[in-house]
């Protein structure tokens, strides 16, 4: 009994979901991220207009990223909800072994790195929108022969006032050029000062939350002084966290094996190599150089990480363990914190902040995969989305046109239900049964007032 009638509303609960999956379009979407603000930095830091901005939407405490936690992967990953090993972006340094070419951040404007995917920007071209995306890394690389309505070539001069205009200007739009329907926008804090002091410096770190929370107040306001807040959806994100590194955590290939047996492709904390000699030779010396080092022939690399199925993933990868360095040789620590470690870290995560008309006010949950974000996106902007790896169902309850129940409650109230119903049932029987062998207290009760002594029930 108890197994149907929780059947039947879980039935009801995937029927609605169905019901509520049919997309209708909806305002502006605007997508912010601030590069490596970790997860943890909201309780750490007083962050007075992003906390006034989720209370009035909804806060996802910690997103599960994809690996490696690095800035590109990850921010190809929130506007195509794919794995890095699937849209094809899978390092801040790569080798592309068909055609001999190399990507680093700084020279990454080459099409075919960046052609595997379909960025948000460009797909959502495809349903009439304009699109922009300001200095998000790719958004000024031409892909599938396409590039936003709007997009600016990347300079960290620009400052994030002067970007936020450009935004809002073009969402707005103007007599002579519709508005942008989608809008995302980068900023480089707080990572630019994580990498710099480390995220346990909380002096530095807090001025630049500060910077960052001053940042968040000039967006809100902007968005009021030109009539958007509250007709625009406003995301704010990040790509990874921050670990903590040290001097004292170094691991030197160069005491493990010669560099004359490898080309090194990327160094830390996730370190790519092509064996140049033996590979299973090569492998065994790095398998065993450090007990704070993983190694990885590429095909045992654990199917949770999602990196592995891309010829731009080299034969042997490196996983330092988190706050570790991988360093070729020398004393010399080259930052005071990183990130691109495993993506199970909490170190490694960040958030996800969301207000606007289609979100519900004050609603908050723990975790969500940051590849949701994407089919989320499209949904809210019914734009038909690309294959990707992540699912709109885990992401839908953010919504407030979606009705959500909370199931471990509903079972509570349906479990809580069925044990009153039965405590009554059962004392209704043993009242049933005696009352034919007990009738006195129903006559004392109607007429006997003298007979104070006697018992009420026998
Ligand atoms: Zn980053």
């Amino acid at each position: 009994m108890l197994l149907q009638i929780l059947l039947g509303f879980l039935c009801g609960m995937t029927a609605l979901a169905a019901e509520n999956g049919t997309a209708q379009q909806g305002p502006p979407l605007l997508l912010v991220s601030f590069d490596g603000f970790r997860a943890d930095y909201l309780r750490r830091f007083p962050m007075p207009n992003l906390k006034l901005l989720y209370s009035q939407g909804v806060l996802v405490e910690q997103l599960t990223n994809v690996f490696i936690t690095k800035t590109f992967p990850n921010h190809y990953s929130l506007v195509t909800g794919l794995y890095a090993e699937s849209h094809g972006i899978l390092a801040s340094n790569m080798y592309d072994p068909t055609s001999h070419k190399h990507f680093h951040v700084t020279n990454d404007t080459d099409p075919m790195w960046w052609n595997e995917a379909r960025p948000l920007w460009i797909t959502a071209l495809d349903s009439g929108y304009k699109t922009a995306a300001m200095m998000w890394p790719g958004s000024d690389v031409v892909i599938g022969n396409r590039t936003a309505t709007h997009f600016f070539p990347y300079n960290p001069s620009v400052t994030f006032q002067q970007r936020l205009g450009n935004v809002t200007n073009w969402i707005l739009g103007n007599e002579k050029e519709q508005g942008v329907m989608f809008a995302a926008l980068y900023w480089e804090e707080p990572d630019r000062s994580g990498h710099i002091f480390g995220p346990d410096n909380d002096t530095a770190m807090g001025k630049a939350l500060k910077e960052v929370d001053d940042n968040i107040g000039l967006l809100m306001s902007e968005l009021k002084r030109t009539g958007l807040w509250g007709r625009i959806n406003v995301l704010i994100t990040s790509d990874h966290g921050m670990a903590q590194c040290s001097a004292e955590r170094l691991i030197r290939l160069d005491d493990c094996l010669h560099p004359d047996n490898y080309t090194l492709v990327d160094l830390t904390p996730v370190a790519a190599l092509i064996p140049l000699k033996d590979a299973e030779a090569v492998f065994s010396l790095l398998n065993k150089c450090h007990p704070h080092m993983t190694a990885y022939l590429k095909k045992a690399i654990p199917d949770r990480l999602h990196y592995r199925n891309n010829e731009r993933i080299q034969p042997i990868i490196l996983i330092a363990d988190e706050g570790w360095t991988i360093v070729q040789r020398g004393d010399k620590l080259p930052r005071l914190g990183d990130h691109g470690y495993d993506n199970s870290l909490p170190s490694m995560h960040p958030f996800l902040a969301a207000m606007g008309p289609s979100f519900h006010r004050g609603y908050r949950i723990s975790s969500l995969q940051s590849v949701d974000i994407y089919p989320l996106m499209c949904h809210m902007l019914s734009v038909p989305p690309q294959p990707n790896n992540g699912t709109f169902n885990h992401a839908r309850c953010l919504l407030a046109a979606e009705t959500c129940w909370d199931v471990p409650l509903v079972v509570g109230l349906v479990v809580g239900v069925l044990l009153v119903l039965t405590t009554i049932t059962v004392l209704f029987r043993l009242f049933g049964h005696r009352r034919p062998s007990s009738p006195r207290p129903f006559q004392r009760l109607q007429v006997d007032d003298d007979d104070d002594d006697d018992p009420l029930l026998e």
